[in-house]
């Protein structure tokens, strides 16, 4: 399963320099696992540059050592750690730093991973890349700290609906008993990622649920968020971060879909299923991917178009 996982531990070993790359739109699991591990790292004297991808959603400003995550010109000849990342199109304006001149060490959990490092540490039964990272700093030797606690947790904890998916395993429980016994502060941490959401992002859920329509008896069930509604809310697109699992969850829905409009051509879809459909592979079909509960993809075309597609691949692949 992992490619040459010695190897990668030994080459981080010999290395004084590494990079750490998130991926664009960020989410808990990236920006966790990324200064979870680059704290790690500078335990062990190396100077450590976890280079920022994308704007940091606000959500996760309150973990420790968010400052971290800089946006450093990149040079070639490097060690790069990339975590969380399916492909190298999720690098966004950094992916050229996948090329021969650069050692990249991939550590992930998507079932679509492409495989795209020197070193690939791929585990699609991991719940989360934070628990990928958590061995990985284990099996360096190197003693978890609240700090690294709080960013594992907070990883672990988003990327499983709060440990409710079925990716939940007792490993991840196990792994979640170590970080709460560094004496985290895991009341302040869920209020944090859970019991914090504005007004403003409140009266988006609003706007956004009101635009609700099923499809295929009612197992299918779409929303959407445009340009115009986020102007009418003062909300950013980082805002709907909680409104696909709220659509999941109405009884009847196997598949949820969020249809988010970047631009008027260009359409950010994401699926979530509740018990059996494979979204990853839906959102292949448009270049996308993810995982089998959780995936997401792109389609360059206007919102209504985008509707019809999505849900057209959908009932064609039940
Ligand atoms: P999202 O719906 O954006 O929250 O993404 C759900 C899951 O699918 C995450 O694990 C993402 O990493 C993955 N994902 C989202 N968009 C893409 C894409 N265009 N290509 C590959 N994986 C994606
Ligand atoms: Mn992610
Ligand atoms: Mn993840």
């Amino acid at each position: 399963m992992n490619d040459f996982r010695d190897s990668a531990i030994q080459k981080i070993l010999d290395s004084n320099e590494i990079y750490i790359a998130s991926h664009v739109n960020p989410d808990g699991d990236n920006i966790g696992s990324i200064i979870a591990l680059g704290l790690a790292l500078k335990k062990l004297n190396k100077t450590i540059k976890v280079i920022k991808t994308d704007e940091i959603p606000s959500d996760y400003l309150f973990l420790p050592n968010i400052d971290m995550i800089q946006p450093y010109e990149i040079t070639n000849g490097n060690l790069f750690i990339v975590l969380d990342c399916g492909d190298i199109d999720r690098l966004g304006k950094y992916k050229s730093l996948v090329s021969k001149d650069n050692t990249i060490i991939n550590i992930d959990h998507h079932v679509s991973n492409t495989r795209f490092g020197t070193f690939n540490i791929i585990d699609d039964k991991a719940a989360a890349t934070g628990e990928l990272v958590y061995d990985l700093i284990v099996d360096l030797g190197i003693e978890i700290d609240k700090d690294m606690a709080t960013c594992l947790y907070t990883a672990i904890s988003t990327d499983t609906g709060s440990f409710m998916y079925d990716s939940v395993t007792d490993k991840t429980h196990e792994i979640i008993a170590a970080l709460i016994r560094t004496g985290i502060d895991k009341s302040e941490i869920n209020i944090e990622l859970y019991q914090s959401r504005s007004i403003e992002r409140t009266n988006l859920f609003i706007d956004s649920f009101s635009t609700l329509k099923t499809f295929y008896d009612d197992k299918i069930a779409v929303v959407r968020v445009t340009q115009e509604m986020l102007k009418k809310a003062n909300a950013k697109m980082e805002d709907t971060e909680g409104i696909i699992s709220f659509i999941r969850d109405i009884n009847c829905v196997e598949v949820a879909c969020l249809l988010k409009e970047n631009k008027e051509h260009e359409i950010k879809v994401s699926l979530r299923s509740k018990k059996f459909v494979d979204v990853s592979r839906i959102c292949s079909a448009f270049n996308g991917g993810g995982h089998i509960r959780a995936a997401g993809c792109t389609i360059y075309d206007n919102i209504d178009n985008a509707e019809n597609l999505i849900v057209e691949q959908i009932i064609n692949m039940w």
